[in-house]
């Protein structure tokens, strides 16, 4: 009898699932098996509102599994020496799982082929986490790695792809095999940290949101993407990440749709993958600045800015409500996430890698690729470089173009609900009388700015020309 282990670790579905279906294929027994590490739990990168959202998706899995004849196993421990213990106990041949290009991921994987190396096992490492399968051969025409989102997207449109596979019907596995609960991970989340009002986890609620958005949010996404009032964007992110979804299907579900939307929605997915390549590429991205002029850079350290940033008090309104935004949903649109990304390097003048590792402890899709690609383009420390003045937002006019009706700024922060449309992207400006009527004294019932825009511009300019001097 030949048995399989399918090690799932960001790739929580049964749909589009292809090293569960190589394993099935391949095997008379399949063990589904997912590893709790220390790393997860408390590491660099655990956060409680994605290890609460983790528990929903293992819940929703196993039940999937369940309900066509199989289980998922869940063990706590570091992954080599849990997966020669199963191998040991099941005499489990192969090993299948999705590809992780992150360094934590591919340094994991390399120790537990080694640990595994001499029991006869087979690795097989399967497509599934991003649309594209293989990186290989993707390169400019001169053999070189993309550091250019437009060109390398080019290349990638044109990868050949696979094709995507349906849920299993059946599974077998191995009965009576002793498993740990999910409490060992509940116990770790610590419940001051949670956020309030969250997505659940799981690839049913990613399916039924993929559903809904593909039959009315995709029409309009070309217009409504970039705008805060309505929300016009999928929100599938966390299920993304932890691979609820198969990016692979849903760019399949784009090909049968015509027109601007269904295109700019399948060029962020790309992004995704983007950033997977470059971080495979440079692995060394995760801690540094991609452009190594900017390595020495001169930040600043200010732990009462940055407190006034995580908490979304720093006296400008959209700055704060986006911050509130990520505290109450562990989400934030990606407009804000532009502006406050601006605002944390270019107006408070702190350390990217602060915001990066503040995002990450909050946000349910908090992902190494994408987060650490994403602020180093708005650093302006990355890859996809441009001029730095490009990448610094006026605040005040971003607010006025992005939640041009006022809506996103007065939901998140209360405190300026009564206030004046002509005032609300400045409400330092409004005349005294005004700030008592609309019940909102600058100072007492709301911040004043906690730094002057016009003058940090200027600093960020000389800072950055400083650094970039060949
Ligand atoms: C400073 C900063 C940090 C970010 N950190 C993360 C992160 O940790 N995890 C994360 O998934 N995204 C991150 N993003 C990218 C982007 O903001 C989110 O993917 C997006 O807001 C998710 O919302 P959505 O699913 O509604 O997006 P939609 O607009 O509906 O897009 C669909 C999908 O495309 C992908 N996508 C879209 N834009 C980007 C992008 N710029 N980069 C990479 N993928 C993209 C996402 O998987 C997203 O779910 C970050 C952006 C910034 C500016």
């Amino acid at each position: 009898m030949r048995t399989a282990i399918v090690w799932f670790r960001n790739d929580l579905r049964v749909h589009d699932h292809p090293a569960l279906m190589a394993a099935i294929a391949a095997a008379d027994r399949i063990v589904p098996l997912f590893i709790f590490n220390q790393a997860l739990l408390t590491g660099k990168h655990a956060s409680a509102n994605r290890n609460r959202f983790l528990v929903e998706c293992l819940q929703d899995l196993q039940s999937s599994l369940q309900k066509i004849g199989g289980d998922l196993l869940i063990r706590s421990g570091e992954p080599k020496e849990v997966l020669s213990k199963l191998i040991e106990e099941t005499g489990a041949s192969e090993l299948h799982y999705s590809i992780d290009y992150t360094p934590y991921a591919r340094k994991r994987d390399r120790e537990v082929a080694r640990a595994v190396e001499n029991d006869g096992l087979e690795i097989v490492a399967h497509p599934g986490r991003l649309i594209a399968d293989s990186f290989e051969g993707v390169l400019t025409g001169g053999g070189k790695v993309y550091k250019v989102f437009t060109p390398f997207w080019r290349t990638w449109a044109k990868l050949k792809r696979r094709q995507v596979l349906p849920a299993p019907a059946k599974l077998t596995v191995p009965q009576n095999m002793p498993g740990d609960s999910l409490e060992i991970v509940t116990e770790h989340i610590s419940q001051a940290d949670l956020s309030p009002n969250v997505l659940k986890g799981g690839e049913t609620a990613g399916r039924e949101r993929l559903e809904q958005f593909m039959k009315t949010g995709i029409n309009n996404y070309a217009q409504m993407h970039d705008s805060l009032t309505p929300d016009g964007t999928s929100r599938l992110s966390p299920y993304l990440h932890f691979g609820c979804v198969s990016p692979r299907e849903i760019e399949d579900m784009l090909r049968t749709m015509t027109g601007d939307s269904a295109a700019r929605f399948h060029r962020q997915l790309a992004w995704r993958d983007f950033y997977n390549y470059v971080l495979l590429h440079y692995p060394d991205n995760a801690t540094q600045e991609f452009q190594e002029r900017f390595r020495g850079m001169e930040w600043s350290y200010d732990e009462t800015a940055l407190k006034a940033w995580q908490r979304g008090k720093t006296g400008y309104p959209i700055i704060d409500a986006a911050m509130r935004q990520l505290n109450a949903e562990g989400w934030m649109h990606n407009r804000a996430r532009l502006i406050v990304g601006s605002f944390l390097t270019k107006d408070l003048l702190l350390d990217w890698r602060l915001g990066e590792t503040h995002f990450m402890r909050m946000l349910l899709d908090g992902d190494e690729a994408n987060n650490n690609g994403n602020w180093q383009w708005i650093a302006s420390v990355g890859v996809d470089p441009a001029p730095v003045f490009r990448r610094l937002y006026n605040p005040m006019t971003q607010q006025k173009r992005y939640d041009e009706d006022g809506s996103y700024v007065r939901y998140y922060v209360p405190e300026l609900s009564k206030v004046p449309d002509k005032y609300l992207a400045e409400p330092w400006t409004m005349p005294p009388d005004v700030q008592q009527e609309v019940g909102c004294v600058i100072g007492k019932d709301y911040p004043e700015p906690i730094v002057d825009h016009a003058a940090a511009r200027i600093d960020t300019l000389e800072r950055f020309r400083v650094a970039g001097r060949p």
